[in-house]
């Protein structure tokens, strides 16, 4: 039986790819600071632990597994990211994280590694106007992440480059897009613009509270696609370049909002209330995947909130 490792196997990205790796007949190891918290684990074995400790680690790379997804990190929403307030324990220990997983993947003979990085490490000054987007994969560089998240996933991305080069490693880094769908966070300050919409909508009564003027301009990748993708972006054998996997599809806070709105059959009236923003305008650029997969995601957005949106519903009705 062909054997996969997850970090971070109790997140929301975490956790569906444990489902599918198993759903196609590997055997799975989880590892995690906690379980799910909305769902039952699908891995055969779940650790719990801290990745940030050499040791575990060392207990949790323990033989040579066929594929490797490192997924862990200390990371939410805007209202986490932006805020300022957590940027030491977000960078100190993700990066804990990254060294301590890739010394010891190199020490048991694990060619290739999948790193999660994101669409935050693109410069701040290519993201002003909606209109003049810059988010190709190599417009990264001069560097200007809006925050230390950001920062510290690109330094990551050059250590797992650095241990291509001098470990001969087949290392694979994606930089994800805002992905959302059923089983995430949804509520406690580090959720995500979708599920914190369909939380306010359904929750909603005649008002809407939105940070800004609700003119901040992102795309949004279903779960279903990132899993897909990834899983194909880490299988192949040409490409060993950070890669974008998300949505080109931009739309603003506010249509996000109506769009929510119209799959409740709800009118809620928008009040803008002062919030961490975020750089005006994200959205992802699929050339080189295209190139890549010979396929980009291009999934419904009313699809995958609807999905969304329901799940949602059903938690708060618990
Ligand atoms: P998540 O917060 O749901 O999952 C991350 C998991 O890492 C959590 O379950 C957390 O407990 C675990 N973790 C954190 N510190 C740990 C430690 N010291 N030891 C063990 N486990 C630890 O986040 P997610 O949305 O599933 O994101 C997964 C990855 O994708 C992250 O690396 C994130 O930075 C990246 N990413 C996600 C998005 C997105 O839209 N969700 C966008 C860009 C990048």
């Amino acid at each position: 039986m062909r054997t996969a490792l997850v970090m971070g196997a109790g997140g929301f990205i975490g956790s569906h790819l444990v489902r599918k790796l198993r759903a196609e007949g590997m055997w799975v190891r989880g590892v995690d600071l906690k379980l799910p918290e909305h769902w039952d684990t699908h891995a055969h074995e779940f650790m719990i632990g801290d990745l940030r400790k050499k040791e575990f680690v060392e207990r949790v790379l323990s033989f040579k597994f066929d594929e490797v997804y490192q997924l862990a990190a200390d990371m939410g929403g805007a209202g986490y990211i932006n805020s300022g307030d957590n940027d030491a324990e977000v960078m100190g220990n993700s990066i804990l994280i990254n060294v301590n997983v890739l010394k010891q993947a190199e020490k048991v003979g694990i060619k290739s590694v999948f790193f999660s990085s994101t669409a935050c490490v693109y410069p701040e000054y290519n993201q002003m106007d909606p209109d003049k987007m810059v988010m190709s994969e190599d417009s990264v560089y001069p560097a200007q992440p809006d925050t230390e998240y950001g920062w510290e996933k690109l330094f990551s991305e050059r250590l797992y480059l650095a241990y291509n080069r001098n470990y001969n490693m087949k290392n694979k880094i994606a930089r994800y897009h805002n992905v959302y769908g059923p089983y995430g966070t949804w509520d406690g300050g580090k959720e995500k613009a979708p599920a914190a919409i369909c939380r306010k909508v359904a929750k909603g009564t005649d008002e809407i509270e939105i940070w800004g003027d609700g003119n901040q301009h992102r795309s949004f990748l279903y779960i279903d696609e990132c899993i897909k993708a990834t899983i194909d972006f880490y299988r192949q054998d040409t490409y060993f370049e950070p890669i974008n996997i998300g949505s080109e599809r931009n739309v603003s806070i506010n249509e996000l909002v109506d769009i929510v709105c119209n799959i409740a059959g709800k009118t809620l009236t928008k009040k803008h209330v002062p919030g961490p923003l975020g750089v005006h305008a994200r959205t992802s650029d699929n050339n080189l995947i295209k190139t890549v997969l010979g396929y980009a995601p291009d999934e419904n957005l009313e699809h995958g909130l609807s999905e969304t949106y329901k799940w949602i519903q059903g938690e708060i009705n618990k």
